[in-house]
């Protein structure tokens, strides 16, 4: 069995282009992910031709008045990786070092996550290379803007419906929505999801990805037959999704004994008490400084001993070079692509199981498509309906996942894969090929 990228010819390869238009690690990982699901399904060529590379690109470049009279370029990136399932879907990410390899691999991972969930989305992702750590609202709210309105010819909200993601919150989708509601001469809420509430977003989407990270983490603990009171939690990152995550594990008596943000890590084999880690954060922004617990290098915590380690920072985190160095039973992917292939294959040599990313941070589109759904009937949910039903359907899709690993003799991720792809691959042929 092909077990990934790595392995394959790229020039004798029919899958990808001269361009090598998405070249990039992260791109690598989902492509040979995605191979390797591929052997498993037995998946004929035709399927992965037109599921291996996004259908659709946008590049953007524009000018940015700063707040000190200057003018700055910034670039801009949306791909959407399959137009099958229906309009696609996906977060826009603010960081330094976003690009268009980068937004491809999570594009493909949105279309897994979406069919994995059930949800009538393929999947996009976009961002703009910027650190918001250096800029002003204003020069943000401006970029957002300018971003937003390049989009306007492949965005819409039976079309494209852009999200959060890193660095990006409900203050730029309002910017966000507000522009394209400017340009459409009135006001379209379903254009993004993650808005504040007052404009059509959902109570419940802001924490929706951190508390979808514990209802994954709960049935996969069930199933394993491990009490969530007696495990010991590590967490990387403390932002919308680890800190949301920490509370919630927090609040249901689970012991943290470490978390992290970009400044350091803090430990305590004791427990920490979150709540306080949190008070600091809403005061300091971040964890430097912070007088809870033993200060630990930001990377070192990955390596404290714990039951259950949850990535909820960025991608690449879990590598080879430190994956004979955790002390954890399972790990809970948080955030998107934290563990290389090379890492994965040691982590595997060594019991250590792992909840694919696709399924453990799947809470935060499913609730973002409960947003639209209530933004398209002009009909709020109570936020209860919205907790149950999110709950539901992850436990449903974990339940799917186990069952198809077991059935098969998988590893989750793969498992979780084949039952995404299978889904879309079915729909793309039944669609068949236009004209
Ligand atoms: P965020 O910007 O709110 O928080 C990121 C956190 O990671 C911050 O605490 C930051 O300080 C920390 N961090 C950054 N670099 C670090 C490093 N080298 N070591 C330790 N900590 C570091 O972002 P978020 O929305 O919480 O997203 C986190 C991850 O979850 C990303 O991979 C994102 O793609 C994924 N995700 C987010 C959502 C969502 O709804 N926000 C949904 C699905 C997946």
């Amino acid at each position: 069995m092909s077990t990934g990228w790595d392995e394959i010819d790229l020039a004798d390869s029919q899958l990808v282009r001269a361009g090598e238009e998405w070249h990039s690690e992260l791109y690598r990982i989902a492509a040979s992910q995605f191979v390797r699901c591929a052997e498993v399904l037995d998946l004929d060529q035709e399927s992965r031709e037109r599921l291996i590379e996004p259908r659709r690109s946008l590049i953007v470049v524009f000018p940015v008045r700063m707040d000190d009279g200057s003018v700055r370029s910034f670039t801009g990136y949306r791909v959407q990786h399959t137009l099958t399932m229906g309009p696609t879907k996906g977060g826009i990410r603010y960081a330094p070092g976003v690009s268009m390899g980068e937004c491809a691999a999570l594009a493909m991972w949105m279309t897994w996550k979406c069919s994995l969930l059930g949800l009538p989305y393929g999947g996009a992702k976009g961002g703009v290379r910027c650190d918001t750590n250096e800029l002003s609202a204003q020069e943000i709210e401006h970029i957002t803007r300018r971003y937003a309105s390049e989009l306007i010819p492949v965005i819409g909200p039976d079309r494209d419906i852009p999200a959060p993601d890193m660095a990006t919150g409900e203050r730029e989708m309002a910017w966000f929505y507000d522009t394209y509601s400017q340009a459409m001469g009135h006001s379209v809420p379903e254009i993004v999801t993650g808005k504040p509430a007052v404009l059509g977003g959902t109570e419940a989407r802001r924490p929706a990805t951190g508390l979808g990270v514990v209802y994954v983490t709960q049935a996969v603990l069930d199933r394993l037959d491990w009490e969530l009171k007696g495990q010991r939690f590590v967490i990387q990152g403390f932002g919308n999704v680890g800190g949301v995550a920490a509370l919630e594990l927090h609040r249901l008596g689970a012991t943290v004994v470490g978390v992290s943000d970009h400044t350091c890590g803090i430990v305590d084999p004791k427990g920490l008490d979150i709540p306080a880690i949190h008070d600091w954060i809403t005061e300091h922004r971040f964890l430097e400084g912070c007088p809870i617990g033993q200060p630990v290098g930001r990377s070192e915590v990955l390596e404290q001993p714990c039951d259950v380690l949850i990535p909820a920072a960025l991608e690449r985190q879990i590598t080879s070079a430190n994956a004979d160095k955790l002390d954890c039973r399972l790990i809970v992917e948080a955030a998107n692509g934290p563990t290389t292939p090379e890492a994965e294959r040691m982590l595997d040599e060594r019991g250590i199981k792992i909840v694919p990313d696709i399924l453990a941070n799947a809470g935060g589109v499913t609730v973002s498509y409960f947003e639209w759904v209530q933004d398209q009937q002009k009909y709020t949910w109570e936020v209860a309906q919205i907790k149950d039903r999110l709950r539901m359907q992850l436990r449903t899709a974990t339940t799917r996942v186990i069952e198809a690993a077991d059935e098969l003799d998988l590893d989750w991720r793969t498992a979780a894969m084949t039952v995404a792809v299978k889904r879309v691959a079915e729909a793309a042929k039944l669609r068949a090929i236009y004209p």
